[in-house]
């Protein structure tokens, strides 16, 4: 079919104003948040339920036209844009959200609703989503889904892996899977849920979510340690670990907190400058003040700012929280995603400069709980893109870690999956996606290549 009749069949499933064929309107849908991602669509569809996305899914297998799908497009590793003979099947228009259910704590929400707006439904209730990230106006259940998304709560809630309790999803021949029953108990064969978790859109477009939700701790403590080294970071970070009432541990480096002071206005939260900074919350029904520095006595800190209030709190987050948008403010960067083993984390953020071009400025921040690091590399010329990555991924690698720790695979990182997955692991994960999408139309390129 050429783009005329393509447009005109799916006109009739979903409406003439939600199939997208003009450039101007397709653009903000063809590049990426970073800007680094970027490519052309046949045309961009939005349907309004699973029924419309089971009618386009099957229209596409059965003309052969491949498909992307996109929540909010915020994704960071180039998955969420199309590349040139791809439709765009936008989820945004499914935003329902079901009754909260508060004796099971559990909501079925529509695959396009926003993080924040979960949040919102589910404030009056005393609960909360338990995966929280910065992009949470824009980023959707379904891309969170899509991408197993971590954020700065996962030493508290785990990923949103662990907060979803079941989906409803398309496949590729159009087929629908519905499990939102949401019971914790269910051990009647394969985990189709936990298998389309983290598929980032190649197996399955997510339709609705049964999401898993956790009581609002009402007394909360923020506090920024200024700390001599890694090292030191993560024995007071062991030492908070104590704490059930610990909900977040990030740190960040003097080159970012420079950069977002300098992009942001902020003040600077301490007199001098230090090599490390640890913001660490904790929250409970009663104040965590206390027992937070209790645990922190013997911790080798030099200086602390602690806040109780909201605008103080958020004043403190937001030194982390305003890294992404300070950076790409100075420019697009090469963005890596990993995870080390805690005992190697200040062994590569020593080597790293010695791994890079000398113009190239990394600047480190991330989720230290996890050996998250966010490393984002500016000035890196784009004929040097592809030797830095693979020289910093494979120093990952060999250190026991993690290619990719929360934001996927995707386009950008597919030609490295080897270095993270055994060749029979790639092998079993070809052969479910060959089991479930024979054709290759969702998502071609993304993850496996
Ligand atoms: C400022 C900022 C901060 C961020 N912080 C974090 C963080 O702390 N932790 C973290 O893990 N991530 C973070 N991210 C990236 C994160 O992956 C996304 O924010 C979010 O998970 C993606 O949601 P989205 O709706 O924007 O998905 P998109 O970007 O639209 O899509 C992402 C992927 O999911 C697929 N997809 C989207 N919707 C569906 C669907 N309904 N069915 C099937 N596949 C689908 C897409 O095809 C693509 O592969 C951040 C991003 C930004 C911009």
């Amino acid at each position: 079919v050429d783009n005329n009749q393509l447009a005109h069949r799916l006109s009739a499933l979903v409406g003439d104003a939600h199939v997208l064929t003009d450039p101007a309107l397709k653009a903000s849908y063809e590049t990426d948040f970073t800007g680094r991602f970027t490519g052309r669509s046949r045309l961009v569809v939005r349907p309004a339920d699973t029924e419309q996305v089971a009618g386009i899914v099957g229209l596409c297998r059965a003309e052969g036209i491949p498909l992307v799908p996109q929540g909010g497009n915020t994704g960071l590793v180039g998955a969420s844009v199309p590349t040139g003979t791809e439709i765009v099947l936008s989820l945004g228009r499914l935003t329902e959200i079901g009754p909260v259910d508060e004796a099971a704590r559990q909501v079925t929400v529509g695959a396009g609703v926003p993080l924040a707006e979960v949040q919102r439904r589910v404030r009056p209730y005393g609960l909360a989503f338990g995966v929280d990230l910065a992009a949470r106006d824009s980023a959707t259940i379904g891309g969170m889904i899509a991408t197993n998304a971590g954020g700065e709560r996962v030493v508290r809630y785990g990923t949103t892996r662990a907060n979803v309790a079941g989906l409803e999803a398309v496949l590729p021949d159009g087929s629908v899977l519905s499990r939102l029953t949401g019971l914790p108990k269910d051990n009647t064969g394969y985990d189709l849920t936990g298998l389309l978790v983290g598929s980032e859109g190649t197996l399955a477009v997510l339709t609705r979510a049964r999401l898993r939700l956790v009581p609002i701790q009402p007394r909360r403590v923020t506090a920024l340690l200024a700390l001599p080294s890694i090292e030191q970071a993560i024995t007071a970070l062991t030492a908070v670990r104590a704490l059930e009432s610990l909900e977040l541990a990030e740190f960040f480096l003097p080159e970012g907190l420079s950069l977002v002071m300098a992009q942001t206005g902020l003040p600077a939260p301490f007199g001098a400058e230090y090599p490390v900074y640890l913001l660490v919350e904790c929250a409970g029904r009663q104040d965590p003040t206390e027992e937070l520095a209790e645990v922190l006595d013997d911790a080798d800190i030099l200086d602390m700012a602690v806040a109780v209030q909201a605008s103080d709190r958020h004043r403190l987050a937001a030194y982390r929280d305003r890294h992404t948008e300070s950076i790409n403010a100075e420019g697009i960067p090469l963005k890596l995603d990993v995870t080390l083993p805690l005992d190697e984390v200040a062994g590569f953020v020593r080597d790293l400069p010695d791994l890079l071009p000398k113009r190239v400025r990394p600047i480190l921040f991330g989720h230290l709980a996890e050996g998250n690091l966010h490393v984002n590399l500016l000035d890196v010329a784009s004929s040097d893109e592809d030797a830095v990555s693979e020289t910093v991924l494979r120093r990952v690698a060999a250190a026991g870690g993690s290619i990719s720790a929360e934001h996927g695979i995707g386009r950008a990182k597919a030609h490295y999956l080897s270095l993270s997955r055994s060749p029979a692991e790639i092998a079993a994960m070809r052969a479910v996606k060959a089991a479930l999408d024979p054709t290759g139309i969702l998502s071609p390129g993304t993850l496996l290549p």
